[in-house]
């Protein structure tokens, strides 16, 4: 049905994709607890540890004063997760992707001020190496610990492709085995579990280094400490890193199944 410019005029488009992206937020929570173990763990967990977070940013164990330049970066990231597990709900899962990739930056910059004790006054100066994602990262890998940086360079380079830069070789909106872009609002398990994961990754070592940055009563660090635990344990194996090679399994199996089922047609 071809458009005309009366309808185009009304809010038509916002009425429609809205209504699917409800619906598919309904199916996305329905979807959810039947995916496995972890993606369901993986998801309660996250909702403990953001509720850590952002009373740890909103200095609801004491106020220590200051400027809050760390409790503000901790609000950032507790937000973009919020956000990017919305958006994945929704069936947006490049655009959840994205705001991932702000939070790997945002977690290896904590992970900066840990382990260097000058870049936390370089950063309020804003100084470039601190400012740049590559720069902060490269000092991170100069310290041949192989838990840092918590984002690599892969995983930072696949994000970007795939939610920031609009890569040609990264089809948009195409969580399936046929890498075909499909319209947000479509519930895609393969999406919704690798847009978890990618949520829950930044942010354990985000919540990390506010435990270690942000003064708190013993009690409530140990039990932050367990959910922190948790959600590690909870990420399944399906990330960014992951999903080409799962792809190209899965188009191998299917292929595979076609030319059988072709084989026993001819027979
Ligand atoms: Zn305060």
């Amino acid at each position: 049905m071809a458009l005309d410019a009366e309808t185009l005029n009304k809010t038509e488009f916002f009425k429609r994709t809205w209504e699917f992206e409800d619906k598919c937020e309904a199916e996305t929570d329905k979807a959810i607890p039947a995916m496995g173990v972890k993606a369901p763990q993986a998801l309660s967990t996250m909702g403990r540890l953001l509720a850590y977070l952002d009373a740890i940013a909103s200095c609801a164990w004491g106020c220590p004063g200051g400027d809050h330049a760390i409790e503000r970066l901790i609000f950032r990231a507790c937000n973009r997760a919020r956000g990017a597990v919305r958006l994945l709900r929704l069936g947006f899962y490049d655009e959840s992707l994205m705001l991932s990739r702000a939070n790997g930056e945002a977690a290896n910059l904590l992970w900066l001020f840990l382990k260097d004790k000058t870049a936390i006054a370089d950063w309020k100066a804003g100084a470039r190496r601190t400012s740049s994602p590559v720069e902060v990262r490269k000092a991170l890998e100069k310290f041949s610990d192989p838990m840092l940086p918590p984002v690599d360079q892969e995983r930072y380079k696949l994000l970007s492709g795939i939610g920031a830069h609009s890569d040609a070789g990264f089809a948009p909106a195409a969580h399936n085995i046929l890498d075909i872009p499909v319209s947000p609002g479509e519930p895609l398990e393969q999406g919704i579990v690798l847009c978890l994961n990618e949520v829950a990754h930044p942010l354990s070592f985000i919540a990390i280094a506010a435990l270690v940055l942000v003064k708190l009563p013993d009690d409530i660090k140990k039990a932050a400490k367990q959910a922190i635990v948790d959600q590690f344990l909870a990420v399944g194996s399906f990330d960014i890193k992951s999903r080409a090679d799962y792809l190209a399994k899965q188009r191998e199996a299917l292929a595979k199944a076609l030319e059988e089922s072709e084989d026993t047609e001819g027979t």
